[in-house]
């Protein structure tokens, strides 16, 4: 509970941003602290030990998710893989449009990426609305994965992202 009141303590809080009326966390400001970057790579660690021993690939999300994915990753002992914007990744991959407040985007993964019946963990910074992590768990299934849970660090509660996920969600910090 210290470490988490701790990292809690440094993430960032900018008014106004990106644009007027919104208030934009930022676990930037917790990152530049080494005693944060430490506490929550063990809180993350600790939920995932406990909660999902199985767990066999770690899947983050453009791109702040990169910061955790391959972090997690080497600490459990299995493998990692991005979801990116549209264009980014090559070879065969799969996509899923989905819907932000004007207009829409597509996330993508290679389709090698995950293996049928491989047990996924998808990792991203931050819910808000949970448009990311809802097209991010389609293409995990549209692949043949399972996901275990979409783990976040920061979930903006007020926005009810997770009422439309239809997995596991879990968060260490919520505003
Ligand atoms: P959602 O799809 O509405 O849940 O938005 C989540 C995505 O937008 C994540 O990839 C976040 O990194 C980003 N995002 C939305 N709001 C914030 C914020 O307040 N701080 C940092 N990232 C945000």
């Amino acid at each position: 509970a210290d470490k988490l009141e701790y990292v809690k303590s440094k993430i960032g809080k900018h008014i106004d941003f990106p644009k007027k009326g919104i208030v934009f966390r930022d676990i930037f400001g917790a990152l530049t602290d080494p005693d944060a970057c430490v506490y929550l790579r063990d809180l993350l660690l600790q939920h995932i030990r406990a909660a999902h021993p199985d767990v066999e690939l770690i899947v983050g999300l453009d791109s702040r998710g990169f910061l955790f994915n391959l972090l997690l990753a080497t600490e459990l002992g299995v493998g990692c893989a991005p979801i990116r914007k549209k264009g980014k990744l090559a070879g065969e991959v799969i996509s899923v449009e989905y819907q932000l407040e004007y207009g829409t985007d597509t996330f993508e993964i290679q389709r090698a990426a995950i293996k049928p019946g491989q047990k996924v963990l998808l990792v991203d910074d931050l819910l808000a609305t949970g448009g990311s992590l809802r097209a991010a768990t389609e293409l995990v299934r549209k692949v043949g994965g399972v996901v275990l849970e979409s783990l976040v660090v920061i979930e903006l509660e007020e926005l009810q992202g997770r009422k439309k996920l239809d997995c596991n969600v879990h968060s260490l910090i919520q505003y």
